[in-house]
């Protein structure tokens, strides 16, 4: 049997600047990189052409030809890790194993089951930092605790980044010809009951003209302000201390949004109850509204509130929406319509190409109020005043809302001031305030 250290891919598709790779490489048995399609998570999506399938599929198909022109290659899986694992352990010498750090609850868990099965052979499982620039304890408030507050977060994250910045590994596949495959395959689409996407997906390259003008465009719905990277950081396409490293010199409020993403990655890491709990415990007292017929409206983007329905629109065309939107129609969900957060959340994460558990999931809580450094219960955003100072030309609503100010399109779901008023009510009696 040939004698391999394993590098376990996930989501941090890239053969430059990754971390475990780079360790893994320096250990003194050829390294046979492996991805699997994991059928715990493939076999829960409803969406056989589902865009995020597609991308990784290409993206794992297009590593491996990467790897071919060293004579080597990649291996796929199409199991749970579970059985892939035993599989790998028939077939290899196998003398450790790295990875690295996912901090997700089913990753976790998964990670613990094979760390287990692995140090029942005597095989050693090495897990790295890659995912995000700090860690879960790595950024402290003064009382040695995890901070709940952005703003003082944000600080701290800048100081530290300034000070050291997590060092960058150069392009694993010039370094190296210390892979090895002798039979790589990666498993088509077709063959996992997949089809592809006609969705578009958004190239990796970042465009620094755009990130230098990022702080004036950011929030205009109807001109392409923002980078559209969030595909690419969430599986990793993209190194995020390369972009750190690079955005740092063009915009500080760029940096500051990639500090968000650490944000809620270190507030999941340490608090994984707000995976399906409010962060603050008592707000789990609200009683939801069970709309489904006012949230099939919302989901088709059928609510009669323009930004509203322009931005569910835009989601289900092109699997993304603008961060503003994302705002706005969030609060209209979880104030206006009184629908729990986490329906509107699993929406999202069905259809967003960027979904991320930690962002997708801080991103609901603050518009909910019920997570950590969140909109306040009682500010309820006004669509029509999100819309006259976001989208004044009707730019963005127009082009998803064709029917827009015709008979066709429908009257509003719920009358403004009277869902304001409900939802204040509601919360202050539940919070008992
Ligand atoms: C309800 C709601 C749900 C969201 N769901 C997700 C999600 O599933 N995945 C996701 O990556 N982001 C999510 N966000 C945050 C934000 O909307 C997206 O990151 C952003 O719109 C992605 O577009 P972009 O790549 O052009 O971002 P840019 O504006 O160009 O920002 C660059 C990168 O910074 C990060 N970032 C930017 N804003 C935020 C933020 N507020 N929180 C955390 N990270 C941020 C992302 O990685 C993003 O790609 C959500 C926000 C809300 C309000």
């Amino acid at each position: 049997m040939e004698k391999v250290t394993i590098f376990w891919f996930r989501r941090d598709l890239r053969l430059e600047d990754n971390t475990a790779l780079n360790y893994a490489l320096k250990e003194s048995n050829p390294v046979l990189p492996i991805f699997i399609f994991d059928r715990n998570i493939l076999d829960k999506l409803e969406d056989k052409d589902d865009a995020r399938v597609t991308f990784l599929q290409r993206t794992i198909a297009e590593i491996n030809e990467k790897l071919k022109t060293l004579g080597s290659g990649l291996r796929t899986f199409y199991s749970t890790p579970k059985e892939a694992f035993r599989d790998i352990l028939e077939t290899y010498d196998v003398k450790s194993v790295f990875t690295n750090r996912d901090y997700e609850p089913y990753a976790l868990e998964r990670d613990e089951q094979i760390e287990t099965l692995l140090k029942s052979k005597g095989i050693g499982f090495y897990t790295f930092k890659d995912h995000v620039i700090f860690e879960k304890e790595e950024i402290v408030s003064g009382s040695g605790g995890f901070y709940k507050v952005f703003t003082p977060y944000s600080r701290a994250w800048l100081a530290k980044f300034k000070a050291a910045a997590p060092p960058q590994f150069g392009n694993h596949l010039q370094e190296s010809n210390w892979f090895t495959c002798n039979n790589p395959k990666v498993h088509a689409l077709e063959e996992m009951g997949f089809e592809p996407t006609s969705i578009k997906l958004p190239s990796s390259d970042v465009n620094e003209q755009l990130i230098r003008h990022y702080a004036e465009k950011r929030n205009i719905p109807s001109i392409e302000g923002t980078s559209r990277l969030g595909l690419h950081l969430r599986f990793g396409t993209l190194s995020i201390r390369a972009l750190a490293h690079k955005s740092a010199g063009l915009s500080g409020t760029f940096l500051n949004e990639l500090i968000w993403r650490d944000f809620y990655a270190m507030i999941l890491a340490n608090n994984q109850h707000v995976a399906d709990r409010a962060f603050k415990p008592q707000y789990d007292a609200i009683p939801w509204r069970k709309d489904e017929e006012g949230f099939d409206k919302w989901c088709k983007g059928k609510t009669g509130y323009p930004i509203v329905d322009a931005g569910m629109r835009q989601l289900n065309q092109t699997g993304f929406m603008h961060n503003r939107v994302r705002m706005i129609t969030a609060s209209f969900l979880t104030k206006h319509l009184l629908i729990d957060w986490r329906w509107g959340e699993a929406y999202f994460a069905k259809k967003l190409l960027d979904f991320d558990l930690a962002s997708n999931n801080g991103g609901w809580q603050w518009a909910a109020g019920t997570g950590t450094d969140a909109q306040p219960y009682f500010r309820v955003f006004n669509p029509q005043s999100q819309t006259e100072k976001f989208d004044p030309e009707l730019k963005y609503i127009k082009k998803w809302v064709p029917e827009y100010g015709t008979n066709l399109y429908p009257q509003p779901i719920v009358e403004h001031k009277f869902a304001r008023l409900r939802a204040i009510d509601t919360y202050k009696e539940a919070l008992g305030k």
